[in-house]
C-alpha cells in the first residue's frame, strides 16, 4: 500500500482529515491512533480475502481453535512489524512530529483472558498465521475484559475494564453472518419419514454477532481470522418483558468469568460456554457446506480444537447438528465428531476441573443434555463390558454422576486427542489424574509443551537485544528460532557479553523510570531485579518469596553489615475477586514493601515493588529488565507456565522448582545455568506425614518470620495476616512452603553469590537466550499441526 514514506505520510494526512473531520494540527493522539489502525486494517483486507480464497480453493483441512480466553494485549506494533512496515511508519510519523511509541500507548490492551491459558491462545494465533497455517480462533467479545486492578492501602480493588470505550479499530462486524443460539424451552420429538425429529420450543434465543479480527502473519501475506462473538437480542423478540430479555441477552458477552458462587452466576457461565460453542460450530459447518456436501467427510476437512474444557460442549453440539440438522445416525455422527475434536488439558488441580449440576444444565440446554446423557449411557455400557461388575470404577469415570456433568470426562471420551502442556504435566495426566482413561484410550494421549511467540516477546518488546542477536548470528533466527543456539559461540567473547550487559542495564533503567513514575519509589538500577509476575495463586507460592524477603530483612536488622547484594523484588499479580486468601497475599506483599522501603537501615539494599494491573503491555516492559525469574510453584501443580519462557528468552535466570516447563528449561540449559531447589513432583505427590509445625519448631528463621506475621513485625495490624499464618501452621501448609523454605534460601544465596561474578552471570544469561528457541510457539504449533491436526501450509 505504501510504496514509500512520502506516500504513507500523504495517505495518513488525507485519511486523518476524512475520518476525524479535523486538520492534522487539531488532531489528538486518539485520532492519530484510530487513523493509523484503520489504515492498517484496510491495508490487510486484500490479503485477508485472498488468504480465505486460498484455503477454500486448496480444499485442504482447516483448524478452528475454540477458547473462552484470548489475551491479545495491544496489536498496533505487532501488526506493523509482521507487515514489515514498522520502520517506514515510525519514520514517516516522526517527520510529522508524531512519536509512534506515544501512539502505541493509546491502544487499550485487549484483556479477554485471565492469564497463561488466554495468552497461550494469543501466541498460537500469531504462530499459526506466521507459519502460513490455516488456523482460526473463535472466542467471545466480552464488553469488559479482565478487571483493572488498583492497589488502595495495600488492598486489591477491582475496576471494570473499558477496552471498547473508544471502539476497536481492528474488528469488523459481520451482522449477516449472525447465528441464533437457543436456551431453555422444551424439546418436542416426533417421527417423520421414519426418523426421530427434535423441535426446540419456547426457547430464549440469543443472537451471536461475529466481530472478525485479522490475524497477520509475519512477512508472509497470510491473514487468518479471530472471530469474537457478541451477544445481542434477536431482531424479533417474542417476549413479554422485552427489557429484561435484552438485559439477559447482553449479559452473556458482558464479563469474563462472572462470579459463579451462586446459581445465577453458574447459569451465566454455562450460557457463555454454549453461546461460544454453538455459534462457532454453526459457523464452521456453514462454511464447510459452502464447498462440500457430505457431512460424513467433515473430519477430513475440519479440526476443532478445544482449549481446556470450557468449550467442551462442542462435542454434543456437533453431534446435534450432524444428527438433527444433517440427518446422520448416531454412529456416523459419533465417528465424525470424535474424529474432529481435539482437547488440551491445562490443569490437574481438582478445584479447577469443571463440573455442572444437572439441575442447571438440563433445563438450560435441554437438547444438549439429552445428547450428553446418551454419550454417557453408551460410554458406561462400554466400560461395563470391559470391567464387568466394577461399579466403583465406572462411577468414577462416568460423564454424569451424582447429578453432576463432568466436563473433562466428556472431553476425554468425545475427542481423538488429549494433550498436556509440558512433559511432566502429560506424565502426571497419564499416570495419575487421568490414568483410568489412559488405560482405555492410551493412543489419545500426547504432549505438546507450551510456547510463546518470540516475535512479540523478543523481537518487539526487546528490540535492542534482538538487534544484538542479529548482529551476532544474522537474522535467520527470526524465522527459525532454534538458530538462537548459534549465540553459544559468544559464550567466551567478553566484548559481546559486555554488550549484552549494557542492553540489560538500559532495560533496567527504563523499568526503574517507569516504577518511579508510577509508584514514586526510586530503585537502584544496579541492584538485582528479582521478578515474580503471574496470577496470584496459593500454588504459585508468592508467599514463599515474601517469607524470604522478610527473612532477609530480619538478617539485615540483626546484623547491619551482613553481606547482601542489593536486590529489588518486583511483583505483579491479579487475584481472582472472590479469592480471599490470594488477596491477603497481595496485602502482605504491599505491607512488607511499605516497611522495607521506608526503613533507612535496609532500604539501600532491599526494595519491594508491587506493580499494579499486571497485563500483557506491562509484561512487555518487565521481562526485558529482569535478572532473576521466580518460578517457584509447588512441584506438580504448575502445568507448564509460559512466563518462565518469556524470562528465559530475555536473558533472565530462573530460580525454580522442577515443575511444568521448568524441567525442560533445565534440560536445555543444564544444571549450571539455572537455580533449582525444593521438592520434586513425585516427592510432593507421594509425601507421607508432612507436619509443617516441625519446620516451625526446628527452624528459628521460619519461627521468627512467622511470629512477626502475627505480632510485632507490622505495627497495629496483628490480625490482618492470621489466615496466612493459619494456612501454614493450623492447616498444615498444603503447598509445602515451609518444607521448601530452607532449600529456597540456599538457592537464593547462590543467586547472590553468582551475580557478583558478572562474567559467569552473563554467560548463564546468554545460554538461556540461546536455548530459548525451543520455546517459540512456532515449534509448539508445528507439533500440533503435524501430530494432532494434520494440517500444513502447502
Ligand atoms: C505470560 C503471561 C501469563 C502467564 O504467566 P505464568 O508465569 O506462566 O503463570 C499471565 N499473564 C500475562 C499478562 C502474561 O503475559
Amino acid at each position: 500500500m505504501f510504496s514509500s514514506k512520502e506516500e504513507f505520510k500523504k495517505q495518513f494526512l488525507q485519511r486523518l482529515e476524512m475520518m476525524c473531520g479535523k486538520s492534522f494540527a487539531e488532531s489528538s493522539k486518539d485520532d492519530q491512533f484510530d487513523t493509523l489502525g484503520h489504515m492498517i486494517r484496510e491495508h490487510v483486507s486484500k490479503n485477508w480475502i485472498s488468504t480465505n480464497e486460498r484455503y477454500r480453493s486448496k480444499n485442504g483441512k482447516q483448524v478452528y481453535y475454540l477458547s473462552i480466553e484470548f489475551l491479545l494485549g495491544r496489536l498496533l506494533r505487532s501488526n506493523l512489524m509482521n507487515l514489515g512496515i514498522d520502520k517506514l511508519v515510525d519514520e514517516g510519523l516522526r517527520e510529522l512530529g508524531i512519536n509512534l511509541n506515544e501512539i502505541e500507548e493509546i491502544e487499550s490492551d485487549a484483556g479477554l483472558g485471565n492469564g497463561g491459558l488466554g495468552r497461550l491462545a494469543a501466541c498460537f494465533l500469531d504462530s499459526l498465521a506466521s507459519s502460513g497455517l490455516p488456523g482460526h480462533g473463535f472466542g467471545i467479545r466480552y464488553k469488559h475484559g479482565l478487571f483493572e486492578q488498583k492497589i488502595v492501602e495495600g488492598y486489591q480493588v477491582e475496576l471494570p475494564e473499558l477496552w471498547l470505550r473508544h471502539g476497536q479499530v481492528w474488528e469488523v462486524r459481520k451482522a449477516d453472518l449472525s447465528v441464533e443460539v437457543p436456551f431453555w424451552g422444551k424439546i418436542k420429538s416426533f417421527e417423520e419419514n421414519g426418523r426421530l425429529q427434535f423441535l426446540h420450543e419456547d426457547a430464549e434465543r440469543i443472537t451471536a454477532v461475529p466481530y472478525d479480527v485479522p490475524v497477520i502473519g509475519y512477512y508472509n501475506d497470510t491473514v487468518n481470522t479471530l472471530r469474537l462473538w457478541n451477544a445481542e437480542p434477536s431482531p424479533f423478540p417474542i417476549h413479554r418483558n422485552v427489557m429484561k430479555y435484552k438485559r439477559n441477552t447482553e449479559m452473556v458477552s458482558e464479563f469474563l468469568y462472572p462470579d459463579d458462587t451462586n446459581d445465577e452466576g453458574k447459569i451465566l457461565r454455562l450460557k457463555q460456554q454454549y453461546f461460544l460453542v454453538s455459534a462457532s460450530i454453526c459457523s464452521i459447518v456453514r462454511s464447510y457446506m459452502k464447498s462440500h456436501r457430505n457431512l460424513k467427510q467433515f473430519h477430513h476437512h475440519v479440526c476443532i480444537h478445544i482449549n481446556d474444557t470450557h468449550p467442551v460442549l462442542a462435542i454434543p453440539e456437533l453431534m446435534r447438528i450432524l444428527m438433527d440438522e444433517g440427518g446422520l445416525g448416531w454412529e456416523d455422527a459419533w465417528e465424525v465428531t470424535t474424529a474432529s475434536i481435539s482437547y488440551t488439558n491445562h490443569t490437574t488441580l481438582s478445584e479447577a476441573l469443571e463440573k455442572w449440576p444437572v439441575r442447571i444444565f438440563q433445563p438450560l440446554l435441554p437438547r444438549i443434555y439429552m445428547i450428553v446423557h446418551e454419550i454417557n449411557e453408551r460410554f458406561c455400557k462400554q466400560l461395563w463390558e470391559k470391567y464387568p461388575g466394577d461399579w466403583q470404577r465406572i462411577e468414577q469415570m462416568a460423564i454424569i454422576a451424582h447429578d453432576q456433568v463432568k466436563m473433562a470426562h466428556l472431553a476425554l471420551v468425545g475427542s481423538f486427542s488429549v494433550n498436556g502442556v509440558a512433559a511432566l504435566h502429560t506424565e502426571i495426566l497419564k499416570n495419575r489424574e487421568m490414568n483410568d482413561f489412559y488405560q482405555i484410550f492410551p493412543e489419545k494421549f500426547n504432549n505438546k509443551t507450551n510456547g510463546i511467540t518470540h516475535r512479540r516477546w523478543l523481537l518487539k518488546s526487546n528490540q535492542d537485544l534482538a538487534s544484538l542477536i542479529t548482529e551476532g548470528i544474522g537474522s535467520e533466527w527470526i524465522r527459525q528460532p532454534l538458530k538462537l543456539q548459534e549465540l553459544l559461540r559468544y559464550r567466551d567473547d567478553s566484548a559481546f557479553l559486555e554488550r549484552l550487559k549494557t542492553i540489560k542495564q538500559q532495560n533496567k533503567l527504563k523499568l526503574a523510570k517507569r516504577i518511579r513514575e508510577q509508584t514514586g519509589i526510586q530503585i537502584d538500577p544496579l541492584s538485582i531485579f528479582d521478578v515474580q509476575v503471574k496470577r496470584l495463586h496459593a500454588y504459585k507460592r508468592q508467599l514463599l518469596n515474601v517469607l524470604h524477603i522478610i527473612h532477609l530483612y530480619n538478617c539485615l536488622k540483626d546484623e547491619p553489615n551482613v553481606h547482601i547484594y542489593p536486590r529489588t523484588f518486583i511483583f505483579g499479580a491479579k487475584a481472582s475477586p472472590g479469592y480471599y486468601y490470594a488477596k491477603k497475599i497481595i496485602k502482605l506483599i504491599n505491607t512488607v514493601a511499605e516497611k522495607v522501603n521506608k526503613d533507612p537501615e535496609v532500604n539501600k539494599k532491599l526494595k519491594v515493588i508491587f506493580l499494579e494491573n499486571y497485563r500483557v503491555s506491562l509484561a512487555e516492559e518487565i521481562f526485558p529488565a529482569a535478572d532473576v525469574s521466580e518460578q517457584i510453584s509447588t512441584a506438580s501443580k504448575e502445568a507448564s507456565g509460559t512466563g518462565n519462557m518469556k524470562f528465559m528468552m530475555n536473558g533472565a535466570i530462573t530460580i525454580g522448582t522442577l515443575d511444568g516447563a521448568n524441567v525442560e528449561i533445565k534440560e536445555l540449559v543444564g544444571d549450571d545455568n539455572i537455580f533449582i531447589f525444593g521438592l520434586k513432583a513425585d516427592e510432593v505427590l507421594n509425601y507421607q506425614g508432612y507436619r509443617s509445625l516441625e519446620y516451625y519448631h526446628f527452624d528459628k528463621r521460619i519461627r521468627k518470620v512467622l511470629e512477626g506475621l502475627i505480632s510485632g513485625f507490622f505495627p497495629n495490624i496483628d490480625d490482618e495476616f492470621e489466615a496466612i499464618y493459619d494456612s501454614l501452621l493450623m492447616e498444615n501448609d498444603q503447598y509445602f512452603v515451609l518444607r521448601d523454605f530452607d532449600s529456597y534460601v540456599s538457592a537464593q544465596k547462590k543467586v547472590t553469590y553468582t551475580y557478583t561474578n558478572q562474567e559467569q552471570w552473563l554467560k548463564m544469561s546468554l545460554t538461556n537466550i540461546a536455548q530459548s528457541g525451543h520455546f517459540s510457539s512456532d515449534r509448539t504449533i508445528n507439533e500440533y499441526a503435524t501430530d494432532i491436526w494434520g494440517i500444513d501450509s502447502k
